[in-house]
C-alpha cells in the first residue's frame, strides 16, 4: 500500500467514524423520544391476550401462512418485544396454563393446577381484583371455555382447575367479572338441563355437567344480561353481560359431520366478543381490565394440528387488530400479547418429498374424541396431513411441521406490547413480570 493510499484510507476511516458518531447521536436522540411509551394514568386500561401454547414456532407459522414474508402480522407489529420464562413453582420444569396464567394474575409462580393462588394456596388480589378496586370494568373472554384455567387465574381462584362450575360461580359472585364471554355452557347448567345450545356431540362434551345448580339463572338474577346466540348477543349493552355463544365451535367443526360454525346461529366469532366487550367497557371513565385467550391454539398443539394452530392464530391477530382500532381513539390502553407456554414442541421444517416426520405412536396424541392417534407419520415417516404442507403466503414455498410431544414444553415465549408502560416488556423476564407491569399500569404508576 502506498503512502498516498494509506492517507486516503485513514481519511475515509475518519469520515466514516465521524458519520457513525453523528448517526449514533441521532439514534440516541430518536430513542429518547420513542423508547418510552406514554405514561399511565389512573384511568389506564390493560388487556392481556394469550395465545395458549403459542411459542416462537407457532407465531412464525401463523406469520408465514397468513401474512407471508413482508407484511408483519398484527401481534408482531406491536412496538415492544421481549421474552418470558414459563417455569412454574416446583416440582416440575414445565408449566400448565393454570400456573402460567397465575404468574400473570398475581405475580407469583405457583403449582400446576392452581388458578390465581400462590403455592401456599392463600388468596391474594389478582389483577382483576385490583382493577375492580379501581372502579374499572372487568372482562374475561375465551374462544372456547370461559371457566378455563387461564381465565380462572384472574377471576376464579381455586386449587383445582377442573372445578369448572366452582370457577363459574366465583366469576359471577358479587358481579365480580362484569363481562364473561366464551363457550362451554355445560358447566353453567346442571345435568338434565340441556341449556340453550343443542347438544350435537355424541361423546358428551356439550352435555350439561354443572355442579353448582343453574348458574345462568343465578347470573341473570344478579343483573347479568345473558346471550346464547347471535341475536341475543347483538342486544347486549352491559354493564354486566354473560355470553355463552361458543360451544367448542372449531372442535365441532372437526367432530361433527356437516357442522359449519359460519352458519351456526349460536356461534359468535371471538373477535366480535372482544369488540362488544370494548363497546360496553368504553362507558366506564375509570377504564377496564380484560384477560382474553385463544384456548383452541393450545388444543391444536396437543392434537398436533398445524392447520388449527394457524386458524387460532387468525383469531389472535383479529383481536389485536380490533384492539389497535380501539386504541386509535383510546390510546390509554396497555395491550400485552404473549403465551403461557409452548405446546407440542412444534418445529417448522422444509417441505420436500424426501423430508420425513419423526412423530410416531409414542408421541402422537390421541385426540379426546378419537380411539387412536389420527396424525401419525406414515410407516416411512410420511408427513401426516395435519402437519402440512402449508404454503407461505405470496410465495410458492411450503413448510411442514414436526412435533416432539403431545404435552407442553418449557422454553421461553415471546411477548409483544403497545401502550402505557409497554416498553417495560423489552428484555428477558420472569412471567410474573406481566403482573408487575400491568399492576403499575392499572394504578397509574410510572
Ligand atoms: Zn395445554
Amino acid at each position: 500500500m502506498s503512502v498516498i493510499q494509506r492517507i486516503s484510507t485513514r481519511k475515509s476511516v475518519a469520515v466514516v467514524a465521524a458519520a457513525a458518531l453523528v448517526f449514533a447521536l441521532v439514534m440516541l436522540i430518536a430513542r429518547g423520544d420513542s423508547s418510552k411509551a406514554e405514561a399511565p394514568t389512573p384511568a389506564t386500561s390493560v388487556i392481556i391476550l394469550s395465545g395458549d401454547g403459542m411459542g416462537i414456532q407457532q407465531r412464525t407459522a401463523i406469520q408465514y401462512a397468513l401474512y407471508g414474508l413482508n407484511k408483519r402480522q398484527p401481534m408482531d407489529a406491536l412496538p415492544y418485544t421481549g421474552f418470558l420464562d414459563t417455569i412454574p413453582a416446583g416440582p416440575t420444569a414445565v408449566t400448565d396454563s393454570a400456573a402460567g396464567a397465575t404468574a400473570w394474575a398475581i405475580g407469583k409462580k405457583t403449582i400446576n393446577g392452581y388458578t390465581g393462588l400462590g403455592p401456599d394456596k392463600k388468596r391474594v388480589p389478582t389483577l382483576l381484583d385490583i382493577a375492580k378496586e379501581q372502579g374499572k370494568t372487568t372482562a374475561l373472554i375465551n374462544d372456547h371455555d370461559v371457566t378455563n384455567a387461564t381465565l380462572a387465574a384472574f377471576g376464579g381462584p381455586v386449587i383445582e382447575r377442573d372445578w369448572k362450575s366452582v370457577i363459574a360461580d366465583k366469576e359471577i359472585y358479587n358481579n365480580k367479572v362484569d363481562i364473561l364471554m366464551g363457550g362451554n355452557e355445560a358447566y353453567w347448567y346442571p345435568p338434565g338441563n340441556e341449556g340453550k345450545i343443542p347438544n350435537t356431540n355424541k361423546d358428551g362434551e356439550d352435555d350439561s355437567e354443572g355442579t353448582k345448580g343453574n348458574l345462568v339463572e343465578k347470573a341473570i338474577s344478579q343483573g347479568y344480561q345473558y346471550a346464547y346466540d347471535k341475536d341475543t348477543f347483538a342486544d347486549l349493552t352491559g354493564p354486566q353481560a354473560l355470553a355463552l355463544v361458543q360451544d367448542s365451535p372449531k372442535r365441532r367443526w372437526i367432530e361433527t359431520k356437516g357442522y359449519d360454525f359460519k352458519t351456526d346461529p349460536h356461534y359468535v366469532p371471538t373477535v366480535d366478543l372482544v369488540k362488544k366487550a370494548l363497546d360496553i367497557a368504553d362507558n366506564n371513565p375509570n377504564g377496564f381490565f380484560m384477560a382474553m385467550e385463544s384456548d383452541d391454539l393450545d388444543s391444536a398443539g396437543h392434537e398436533h394440528d398445524v392447520r388449527n394452530v394457524i386458524e387460532s392464530g387468525k383469531t389472535v391477530n383479529q383481536i389485536v387488530t380490533a384492539v389497535q382500532e380501539y386504541r386509535e381513539t383510546n390510546p390509554n390502553v396497555l395491550l400485552i400479547v404473549t403465551a403461557d407456554h409452548e405446546t407440542g414442541g412444534m418445529t417448522i421444517e422444509d417441505w420436500n418429498n424426501g423430508e420425513t416426520n419423526t412423530n410416531s405412536d409414542g408421541d402422537d396424541p390421541i385426540p379426546y374424541w378419537a380411539k387412536k392417534p389420527l396424525n401419525n407419520a406414515g410407516p416411512n415417516g410420511e408427513v401426516p396431513i395435519r402437519s402440512g404442507p402449508v404454503t407461505i403466503k405470496g410465495t410458492n414455498r411450503k413448510f411442514k411441521v414436526d412435533w416432539t410431544t403431545g404435552e407442553h414444553t418449557g422454553g421461553m415465549v415471546p411477548v409483544t406490547a403497545v401502550g402505557p408502560l409497554a416498553e417495560e416488556m423489552v428484555g428477558v423476564h420472569h412471567n410474573t413480570w406481566v403482573f408487575d407491569v400491568a399492576k403499575r399500569a392499572l394504578l397509574g404508576q410510572e
